[in-house]
């Protein structure tokens, strides 16, 4: 089968030939109806050798989005059939601790240590004709949704929801919510936004392209980022400042910007793994605001999200690429030349 693969250290990923894997006890096959571009591939690909290899391995299949038809069953595999269309749960935990137990496997405290890494970052991915996907609990049925569509659901959905569901308590009434970021991630998180809270939401992006988006998808504001975009969010809610930011570029500026524009009592949601640390405490940050790193998000929150695409609430911009254009989509990506999501249709 084909397989796009990252195989050495800083170069570009290659589609190459592998045997096609065959799923052990518990196991699952999936034929791979879609695999989305995160990214997150893009900062993996760009780190040096010693930090690369404390995460993955060489080679690495790529493809943390996965939406695929059951192809075959390892022994004594049950709960899904021959056929069934199915999104992947990327997160993967032990499945066993009281964290997985309350569907948080992308905290589960047992993972790293056993070696349990996700199918795309460390695991081989769904950028490929087939993959295992190591238990059905990782799986959930969307049968009658679009395969390309639906993909991103599982990350860009995924992390966004998680990101925002927690920040409910913050977007009532009367409040701002800032989408630093309108990418793959930050233009679902703008429709989340609208589907799920009253808060009116500002979207703030270096392209204009991408500001161009967020509107359409439903910002009621969009800002360019550059020095002078927290003060026009200060101006935009009467000197108070944002509630809640959700910086999904995770920069040194963007948490500039974040700090800057956040309100007292308010929240930063550092999202984005842009390498930009922000000094959080007295002096830095104003009083009484919290500062969180959510990562990807739980089994119960996967199923949430899949059904607010299915309800048609939010909805994925998508272009779309054969196994073999990878390579130029992922160029594409890192060039910030994609409007919404990059897929890859094997
Ligand atoms: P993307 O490339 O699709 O989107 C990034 C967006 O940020 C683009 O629209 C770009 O124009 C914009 N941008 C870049 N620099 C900016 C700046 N200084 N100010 C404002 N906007 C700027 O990327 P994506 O796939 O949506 O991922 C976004 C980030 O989220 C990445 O850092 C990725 O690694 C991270 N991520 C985190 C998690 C998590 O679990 N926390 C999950 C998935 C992705
Ligand atoms: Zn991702």
């Amino acid at each position: 089968m084909r397989a796009l693969q990252y195989r050495s250290i800083g170069a570009a990923p290659e589609v190459v030939e592998v045997e096609r894997p065959s799923p052990g006890p518990g196991e699952v096959l999936l034929s791979i109806s879609a695999a989305g571009l995160c990214h997150s591939d893009i900062f993996l690909m760009g780190l040096p050798a010693e930090q690369y290899l404390g995460l993955g391995t060489l080679p690495m299949t790529l493809g943390h989005e996965a939406v695929g038809v059951v192809a075959e069953l390892g022994a004594g595999t049950t709960g899904v059939s021959i056929g069934d269309l199915v999104a992947v749960y990327g997160p993967w935990g032990c499945g066993l601790c009281a964290t997985c137990a309350r569907g948080s496997e992308n905290y589960c405290p047992h993972a790293a240590g056993l070696g349990i890494v996700p199918p795309g970052i460390g695991a081989p991915g769904g950028m490929a004709d087939f993959m295992i996907v190591d238990d059905v609990r990782h799986l959930v049925p969307i049968t009658g949704m679009d395969p390309a569509a639906t993909v991103a659901i599982t990350d860009a959905g995924l992390t966004s929801y998680h990101a925002i569901k927690a920040e409910f308590d913050l977007l009532l009434p009367g409040s701002t919510a800032v989408v630093i970021g309108a990418g793959g991630l930050g233009h679902v998180a703008v429709q989340i936004l609208r589907a799920m809270s009253p808060a009116t939401v500002v979207a703030v992006d270096m392209s204009q392209q991408k500001l161009e988006l967020a509107a359409a998808v439903g910002a009621h504001h969009v800002l360019p980022s550059d020095q002078q975009s927290a003060a026009a969010i200060r101006e935009l809610t009467g000197g108070v400042g944002a509630d809640v930011v959700f910086d999904i570029v995770g920069s040194d500026a963007t948490l500039t910007m974040a700090r800057e524009c956040v309100r007292v009592d308010g929240s930063v949601v550092i999202v984005g793994i842009g390498g930009g640390l922000l000094p959080a405490g007295f002096f830095s940050t104003p009083f009484g605001v919290r500062v969180r790193t959510p990562y990807w998000g739980t089994r119960d929150e996967l199923v949430e999200v899949l059904a607010l695409a299915r309800d048609g609430l939010i909805r994925v911009e998508v272009e779309t690429f054969s196994l073999d254009e990878a390579p130029k989509a992922y160029a594409r990506l890192h060039d910030g030349d994609i409007a919404g999501r990059a897929v890859v249709v094997p």
